[in-house]
């Protein structure tokens, strides 16, 4: 695995790891740790990289809200553009907030509640992306309900191989939870063509994320378009949008960035001639790496032969290491001199809270600041408050500025919705 600084937004200047312009001790000093740090230079980079290869591609990049919510990112993104994908309720209160419009917005999801269908189009979204046809069938009631028309597409599961870091971020395979069974799809559409208060204009697939190669796009298109013509034939004449998801991988350690020229092409052969428009749904592609968990040292301990690091971070910062067995390199902010190899653990009481184990690194004392890298996606939106740890604190920096985007939960917050003596009532 390689060691080193990983982001160009992230440098060692002068011995000691800045984020952007702005020394990371600075900001622990500030705000205090843990903390997510985030470098919107990075998001506009990434941003710039997908719609420059993409710019002969008529395309819309709908920013994927679950790898990162953060409210001032949805600002910064649609700033640049993007619109946005969202899987609940609370996504779409987010991107409302946010300043998102109902164009603006994709909802998808394989579970959305009857409240969630009427969100969604009182908001008048852009698409429904359906996962069965008893949600067709709902949708189509709401929509009727409220005296608008659902602007539906369809989740297929187009069930290609798909080849990535964890099982657990496969999608688009036979048999899994996502999306319409693809030899059942054309039923499906058939039935909706036929619908009264629904609009078929899209079809969609999301197949994985962190995808190593671009074949399982290829023909997961494939399979989409043969469905396509299918439909098409069926009278599907409203057909116009192919939502291809998301997916795209980012850098953990040495692996190679997907190949944004090839994956152009790809998508840009799918929509040629078809008078269709290209909907993707990047999420950890964007932001996955432009932002860090800063951490303190509290321990070094040796148990058993084994080295540890303690940190004041947990999984319940961060819980991709112990869900996804994930690689996240970690750095001394200021290094001391010396390698050490240990397991980085955090506070909390579970064998499963770690960050890193038998990790060759740099020599680190109590006290020293750490980096645990590329955690911009997927890392403050599955922070919890297990053993009642409030939840860290996020910050942006741009140049030489840096803002609090999200302050440290307070004590007071862990238990603000509960009653220690609650009211009790009887069923009448
Ligand atoms: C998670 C998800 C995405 C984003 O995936 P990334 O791998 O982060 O790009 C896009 N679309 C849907 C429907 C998703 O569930």
């Amino acid at each position: 695995m390689g060691t080193g600084v990983l982001s160009a937004h992230f440098p060692r200047v002068g011995g000691a790891i800045h984020a952007e312009d702005v020394p990371l001790h600075a900001i622990a000093e500030a705000v205090g740790t843990p903390a997510y740090v985030y470098s919107a230079s990075s998001i506009e980079e990434q941003f710039g990289r997908l719609t420059g290869a993409l710019a002969g591609v008529p395309h819309r990049l709908h920013y994927s809200v679950k790898a990162n919510g953060c409210l001032a990112i949805l600002r910064a993104l649609r700033d640049l553009g993007a619109g946005v994908d969202v899987v609940s309720g609370g996504e779409l209160h987010r991107a409302i907030v946010a300043g998102f419009t109902g164009e603006d917005i994709v909802f998808g999801g394989v579970g959305k509640t009857e409240r969630e269908l009427r969100e969604a189009l009182r908001a008048g979204v852009r698409l429904v992306n359906a996962e069965s046809l008893a949600e067709v069938l709902l949708l189509d009631g709401v929509a009727r309900e409220l005296g608008v028309t659902a602007p539906l597409s369809l989740r297929i599961n187009p069930e290609v191989t798909v080849e990535n870091a964890h099982d657990y971020i496969k999608t688009g395979e036979r048999g899994q939870k996502f999306g319409i069974p693809y030899d059942e799809a054309l039923d499906v559409a058939t039935t909706a063509l036929a619908l009264p208060s629904t609009k078929l204009i899209g079809l969609d697939m999301h197949i994985g994320s962190q995808l190593f190669g671009l074949d399982a796009y290829d023909e997961g298109i494939a399979r989409l378009l043969d469905l396509y013509a299918g439909i098409r034939d069926a009278g599907g004449a409203d057909l116009r949008i192919l939502d291809i998801g998301g997916g795209l991988a980012v850098q953990y350690s040495d692996e190679r960035p997907p190949n944004l020229e090839r994956f152009a092409e790809i998508a840009g052969a799918a929509v040629d001639g078809r008078d269709l428009e290209l909907i993707i749904e990047p999420g950890r592609f964007l932001v996955g790496n432009a932002g860090i968990l800063l951490t303190r040292v509290l321990y070094r301990k040796r148990s058993g032969g084994k080295e540890y690091v303690i940190t004041d971070a947990g999984m319940n910062d961060l819980l991709r290491p112990s869900h996804y067995k994930a690689y996240h390199r970690i750095e001394a902010v200021e290094e001391r001199g010396g390698r050490v190899t240990a397991d980085v653990v955090g506070p909390v009481c579970e064998s499963g809270d770690f960050f890193a184990l038998d990790r060759n690194m740099q020599q680190v004392s109590p006290g020293d600041l750490l980096v645990i890298q590329s955690v911009g996606a997927y890392g403050s939106v599955m922070a919890s408050n297990y053993n009642s740890r409030p939840r860290a604190a996020e910050v942006v920096v741009r140049g030489a500025q840096y803002a609090v985007v999200t302050e440290r939960e307070s004590y007071d917050d862990l238990v603000r919705r509960e009653m220690a003596a609650p009211e009790w009532r009887t069923i009448a």
